[in-house]
């Protein structure tokens, strides 16, 4: 039974009730989680302030960066415990699992460094005058999270907050939410003041409307769909409450014919199964130059064709999607390619000890997809990569552009020139030349343009967004 975490302990829901927590590998429900309201909201907030006002508002930069410091340390001691409460809640083979908990040691341990190196500025002005600049935490940062990397993206978000003096109330995804709980259990062990990380589990409609709504909720980082952005960006403008937006992506793979080959198929493979898909960055366009476009896909179908996906704990190439009406907008998508003629290249194959009421879906190469097709257009979150050729640089970059989102962008190619041009064109928050994802990378900002989103999260850019900037004018004469 997991309940909010308040206080720094856990509390029940003031409704009393609960929602089940679901074994994607299975489809079986093992747990409950509280269902929350706006009231516990309400609560993680009053806890939040008191917080603030208290033990947290008087910590140096240097105190708070030893306290993440040592919850880094304690998580690096229970990262195989996390693993196992992450693998089982989302599904997550093995060697991911254990990576999402790694990176969040990382997360805290960049933070705890970085909290205090974050300065204002001295300014040039008047005579008479001393201007400065102060960066000044928010108050209380509402985070709320989608279930694909839990771990990561706690880290990332709330770790930046606390670095730079904010304290937080966290809501995370109803389909994933346990392994923070105890994370937030851990921060409270190793000296954490109460009220400084709550969590407050639910659905997004009930406890993280409330969220977008509380007054007392001074920024709002949000990780989730263009569409719930939207409705968490409308709630925040009432109040004029800033707001950061990392969303969906739609990430192109843009292959030109003299690229590594070798190097590229790795990478291109990776980048569309990690997570069975669910990546807001995965790479789920292949944009390849024409010359290039047969051998490449031949390749890549052989490669796809060894794909298996199966029981987290056998640490395949994949695991189970999150739930049942993921599994079914996969199929949806997959439908949509058979019913229009799209050929398929290859699929991997879902391997017999999965069960049958697990989320699986085999991984799956489509060519010639249409640029305007919905294939190529949104976002599937699951392993289904959508081909296409392209003749020239002017018409990758068109193709590449070509859909609302702007997160993620690769570039194989040789020519040094070309890499720079095409990282200049693309519309993107990050783009890799002869790599995808360049391993994480806790310390690059990250984020997007236009639907993927605004604002960066990861590396010290993050620490600007969870901080406000004071100027301080002074007249001496
Ligand atoms: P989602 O938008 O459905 O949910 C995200 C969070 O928002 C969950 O905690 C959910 O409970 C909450 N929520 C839902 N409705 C809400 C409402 N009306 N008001 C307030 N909160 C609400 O997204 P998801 O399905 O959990 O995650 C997948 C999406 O997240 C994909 O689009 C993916 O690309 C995106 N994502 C983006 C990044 C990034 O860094 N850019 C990272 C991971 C995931």
């Amino acid at each position: 039974m997991a309940l909010h975490f308040i206080n720094n302990r856990g509390v029940r829901s003031a409704s009393g009730q609960t929602l089940p927590v679901t074994d994607p590998a299975t489809g079986q429900a093992y747990d409950t989680l509280e269902r929350g309201n706006a009231a516990d909201l309400d609560a993680a907030v009053r806890a939040a302030r008191e917080c603030l006002a208290g033990p947290w508002g008087k910590l140096s930069a240097a105190e708070r960066g030893r306290l993440l410091f040592r919850l880094a340390d304690k998580v690096a001691q229970h990262a195989d415990e996390l693993a196992a409460i992450e693998q089982r809640d989302c599904g997550k083979p093995t060697k991911q699992a254990r990576a999402d908990a790694l990176a969040l040691v990382r997360y805290f341990e960049f933070y705890g460094g970085a909290g205090d190196k974050l300065h204002g500025h001295t300014i040039p002005y008047l005579d008479g005058y001393s201007v400065l600049t102060w960066r000044e935490p928010h108050g209380v940062t509402g985070h709320v999270i989608p279930w694909n990397y839990p771990m990561q993206i706690f880290g990332r978000s709330v770790g930046g907050a606390l670095a730079a003096g904010n304290v937080c109330v966290v809501k995370p995804s109803e389909d994933a939410c346990l392994s923070l709980l105890r994370v937030a259990e851990l921060a409270a062990e190793v000296g954490f003041p109460a009220g400084a990380i709550n969590i407050v589990t639910g659905y997004g409609h009930e406890v993280g409307d409330a969220l977008a709504r509380h007054p007392g909720i001074d920024h709002i980082s949000f990780t989730g769909s263009p569409r719930v952005g939207t409705l968490i960006q409308q709630a925040a403008a009432e109040r004029h409450c800033p707001v950061t937006l990392e969303l969906g992506g739609k990430g192109p793979q843009i292959v030109f014919d003299d690229a590594d080959v070798d190097a590229a198929i790795p990478f291109i493979v990776n980048a569309i199964v990690q997570n069975s898909g669910q990546t807001c960055s995965a790479g789920s366009r292949l944009l390849v130059q024409r010359g290039l476009y047969e051998p490449l896909l031949q390749r890549l179908g052989e490669a796809f064709r060894g794909l298996r996906a199966g029981p987290p704990a056998a640490d395949l190439d994949l695991g189970p999607l999150i739930r049942q009406t993921q599994l079914e907008r996969v199929r949806g998508f997959l439908d949509e390619v058979c019913r229009d003629g799209l050929p398929i290249v290859a699929q991997g194959q879902v391997v017999a000890e999965a069960s049958e009421h697990g989320y699986y879906a085999a991984p799956t190469l489509v060519r010639d997809v249409p640029p305007q097709h919905r294939l190529a257009q949104e976002e599937v979150f699951g392993p289904v990569l959508a081909a296409m050729p392209f003749d020239g640089e002017d018409e990758a970059v068109r193709l590449a552009n070509g859909t609302a989102f702007g997160l993620v962008a690769g570039v194989w190619t040789r020519d040094g020139g070309r890499q720079l041009r095409m990282a200049r064109r693309v519309k993107a928050g990050q783009v890799f030349i002869n790599n995808y994802g360049a391993g994480g990378g806790v310390e690059l900002p990250f984020g997007g343009v236009r639907s993927s989103g605004h604002g960066r999260e990861k590396g010290f850019e993050a620490l600007l967004g969870f901080t406000t900037l004071k100027t301080v004018a002074i007249r001496h004469g």
